[in-house]
């Protein structure tokens, strides 16, 4: 039954829940419906009853006056008397008919037992001459038996009679007064007219009289206050008070006086009877107007209870349909709003509007979904690295709950560890001695180290992106772009060099080495790179290469040279053999001398190619001997001034011996004045100074006034191969090797030497040596 119970569909239960209250209340409904229509059935059965109750007695009313009349008139034998009694005749057959129509079991056959049967009789005796007594007589008693028929209703305790209780009763009693004082009013008449049996007719009467006064007596007692003052009121003041007055006299003295003749007393007492008739009918007039009342507000009250019930019958299956829509409909929502919680959703609304099971069911959920929504927003929070969201358990057996603050800690370990190993990557990129770069998997930059932005000198987001090619040499571009977009298509690693522009605006080589990168997961991520500035080493290549043109240029001129006169001299050789010719000794000597002065050059080339090897494989040996560095410098002087026209002027300020390589120190000098020779073509005078710029060292500086050299070379002019590109310069021979090699002689010998130029004005080269402490 229980199981039954719980799998019945939510509306059947709402049914089942309303449906035994809704037959109850149609049970009830229709019980206080049947006893209204029982009721009602009742008060017309009152309503007939009373109704038949007034059509006696309208009877007996119609009887009474024939009676009257027929009494009048079978003492008179007037022919007033017989016309009235011929009116009232078919009044009273109407009465009798009436009654007859009712078809009631209780009037059944009543002619039989109320004498009426004899009425046609009884009128043909009176109108063929019968007694006055007779008529009276039959009269009488038909009314005295009908009057035991008028017995209406039980009323005693009959609620539905109560309002007309005091009114029934007291109009049967103003009846049998009527019919009372229509006895003694027609024996008085009749005395009155015969002058007869005075005495007699007292003495018969007095009974009659009796039963008037205790029918008065009854009345006096039953009859409403409003009843009351009535008849009071018809009894003083109406024909019914002269009437009552003479009966009472009469029988005060126990004789009839004179104060009325028969006519003047049949006036008066039909007048006061007729008062009394008048006030019973109108008694019974009122019945029936408040039974009338009564069953109409009955019938209303029946209606209205129909209409209640039907109503509240409606009422209850809308109520109770409504209920169970509304019930349905918010068990509905709430369903629907815990399978979106169920589903994942946030923000899920119900409207908890009723304070019951319901009510709280939607709490409930509506407590679930806030819980819901702040374990998401936590956990959205925490999943974006916000790790003080503030965040409780909702108890200690909150499994999810304690499960985010787990999944925080570790989240927060694990991102604490990332951005240590980022933070340690960014260390090592920003001190990394090279430029690198990261793209993201759409080719785009997104990140470069803080060497590449030393480099370029620009900010990182102008190189995000795309941002970074602006840097790159327009000749280069497509080159690499090619590269790059195969490799990266590819996925697999490459290498490239390009020119890039760097802070100075300079245009600097660079070497780029990017490799595809991968997440834990192997999933492609971009690309990372490198790029190391090669600039020099690709300047030193270019260098080189120029040199070793230069180099074969310089070696091939002297050799051409020789061979040229080596030919002339052994044509004229031959010559000499063969034909005897004689041979010029001038062209002879100048041969042989230019012979000798390109076998200088090329020894000197080649003595200089020597040393630049020795000192690349570190054998350049020093003889080291302490010798006068201002007799080196002027025998130096001397041999070179025998080549050249320009005049070199010595200026002697100091005059020390050194400690060093003489031939390589004299080696150095004479490049230095080779060069000033070289390098002032148009101007004469060199000046070789010798001082003392401190006491532990010694300078020697090679002043010319020649083609100078500008600020930016002066350094650069000391490195291997390097030669001043200009035009005038190119016009001069040279392997860019010499100052080079006179550089490191020097600083073997822990000295140093320098330059001081301006250009086109004349340069400077000093070198300075520790002297000798002997
Ligand atoms: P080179 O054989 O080319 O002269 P060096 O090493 O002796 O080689 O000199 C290097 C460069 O320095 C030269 O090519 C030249 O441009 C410059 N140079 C050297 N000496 C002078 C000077 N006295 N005046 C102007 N330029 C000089």
């Amino acid at each position: 039954m229980n199981n039954f119970f719980r799998r019945l569909s939510l509306t059947s239960k709402l049914l089942l829940l309303t449906l035994f209250p809704l037959a109850l209340i149609i049970y009830l409904a229709l019980e206080v419906y049947n006893e209204k229509s029982n009721k009602v059935q009742l008060l017309e059965g009152y309503i007939d009853r009373i109704t038949e109750s007034a059509e006696i007695s309208d009877l007996i009313n119609a009887l009474q006056i024939e009676r009257r009349h027929s009494f009048a008139y079978g003492l008179k034998k007037d022919i007033d008397s017989h016309a009235r009694m011929e009116v009232q005749r078919p009044a009273t057959d109407l009465a009798i008919q009436k009654l007859e129509q009712r078809k009631d079991s209780t009037l059944k056959d009543f002619k039989d037992y109320t004498f009426l049967k004899n009425l046609g009789n009884i009128r043909k005796a009176i109108d063929g001459g019968a007694s006055h007594d007779m008529a009276i007589q039959y009269y009488t008693t038909t009314i005295f038996r009908l009057n035991t028929l008028n017995i209406i209703v039980p009323v005693g305790n009959n609620r539905y009679l109560k309002p007309v209780f005091n009114d029934l009763i007291t109009q049967k009693v103003l009846s049998e007064m009527a019919t009372y004082l229509g006895i003694i009013r027609a024996n008085f008449y009749n005395v009155l007219y015969t002058k007869q049996n005075m005495t007699g007719t007292l003495y018969s009467l007095a009974g009659v009289n009796e039963i008037y006064k205790s029918y008065e007596t009854e009345f006096l007692a039953k009859a409403s206050p409003a009843s009351l003052a009535e008849y009071k009121n018809l009894r003083n003041n109406t024909a019914l008070k002269p009437t009552n007055d003479y009966i009472n006299k009469v029988f005060q003295k126990f004789s009839f006086d004179s104060l009325y003749d028969a006519e003047d007393w049949w006036k008066i007492s039909g007048e006061g009877t007729d008062q009394l008739k008048s006030f019973q009918q109108d008694l019974m007039r009122r019945v029936q107007t408040t039974m009338n009342k009564e069953y109409k507000n009955e019938i209303l009250s029946k209606d209205l209870t129909l209409v209640l019930i039907i109503t509240a019958l409606v009422l209850v299956f809308v109520i109770m349909t409504y209920t169970t829509h509304i019930i349905t409909q918010m068990l509905r929502g709430l369903n629907e709003a815990a399978q979106k919680i169920a589903a994942g959703f946030t923000g899920v609304q119900t409207e908890n509007v009723s304070h019951d099971v319901i009510g709280s069911l939607g709490e409930s959920i509506s407590k679930i979904n806030a819980n819901n929504k702040k374990l998401a927003e936590a956990a959205d929070a925490i999943g974006k690295g916000n790790f003080n969201v503030p965040f409780e358990p909702r108890s200690k057996d909150d499994v999810l709950g304690n499960a985010i603050i787990k999944m925080k800690d570790n989240l927060r370990r694990f991102t604490m560890e990332i951005e240590k190993s980022k933070e340690q990557f960014r260390q090592v990129a920003d001190n990394a001695p090279v430029m690198i770069w990261m793209t993201d998997e759409n080719k785009l930059c997104n990140f470069v180290n803080k060497g590449w932005l030393k480099f370029t000198g620009r900010k990182k987001e102008q190189e995000m992106g795309y941002g970074w090619i602006e840097g790159m040499h327009p000749d280069d571009y497509s080159r690499c772009a090619e590269v790059f977009e195969e490799a990266f298509f590819e996925r697999r690693g490459y290498s490239l060099e390009y020119r890039f522009r760097r802070e100075d605006d300079e245009y600097r080589w660079l070497s780029e080495t990017g490799a595809p990168r991968y997440s834990a997961e192997g999933k492609f991520e971009g690309y990372i790179g490198t790029c190391v500035d090669i600039h020099e080493m690709k300047v030193h290549e270019k260098r080189k290469d120029d040199f070793i043109k230069m180099a074969s240029h310089e070696l091939k001129t002297p050799v051409t040279s020789i061979k040229g006169y080596v030919q002339i001299l052994l044509t004229m050789f031959n010559d000499y053999n063969k034909n005897k010719e004689e041979f010029s000794p001038v062209a002879i000597q100048t041969s042989l001398s230019t012979i000798d002065k390109q076998i200088v050059k090329l020894n000197r080339l080649m003595s200089e190619l020597l040393d630049l090897s020795r000192i690349d494989s570190g054998k350049l040996e020093l003889k080291m001997q302490s010798f006068s560095l201002n007799n080196l410098i002027t025998e130096t002087i001397e041999d070179v001034q025998h080549t050249t026209k320009h005049e070199i002027i010595i200026k002697n300020n100091a005059d020390c011996n050194v400690f060093g390589d003489k031939d390589r120190i004299g080696q150095v000098l004479l490049n230095l004045l080779t060069n000033a020779i070289k390098y002032s073509l148009k101007t004469n005078s060199i000046e070789v100074n010798i001082y003392q710029p401190a006491k532990n060292c010694v300078s020697v500086s090679v002043t010319d006034h020649g083609i100078g050299i500008e600020k930016k070379d002066q350094e650069k002019i000391f490195e291997r191969f390097y030669r001043v590109e200009g035009k005038s310069e190119q016009t001069y021979p040279g392997f860019g090797i010499g100052l080079f090699i006179a550089s490191e002689i020097i600083h073997r010998h822990d000295g140093s030497i320098i330059v001081q130029s301006e250009k086109n004005k004349g340069s400077v080269f000093t070198f300075t040596l520790p002297v000798s402490s002997n």
